[in-house]
């Protein structure tokens, strides 16, 4: 398995974090446990109707790994890491 960098999460982590604010519920970080992530852009889709953001960082503070995904065309499968 190739190392992408210290600062992401494993494919099935990301896909963790990025279900959870997907679904608007409370995220909890894979490796660490830390409840609070840092979130770019900060607003939800839902408060922005017409606009559509490119991605979706989610970066946790504690250990700092983070996970993006394409608000618009989100396929879990599609991960690089999984391919
Ligand atoms: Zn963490």
């Amino acid at each position: 398995m190739g190392r992408r960098g210290a600062n992401e999460y494993k494919a099935g982590e990301a896909l963790q974090v990025i279900s959870c604010d997907r679904n608007g519920e409370s995220v909890n970080c894979p490796s660490c446990g830390h409840s609070q992530f840092d979130r770019s852009p900060k607003k939800r889709l839902t408060d922005t109707p017409g606009e559509v953001y490119r991605q979706v960082r989610l970066t946790c503070r504690k250990c700092k790994r983070s996970a993006v995904y394409m608000p618009t065309n989100f396929v879990p499968m599609a991960e690089p890491e999984f391919v």
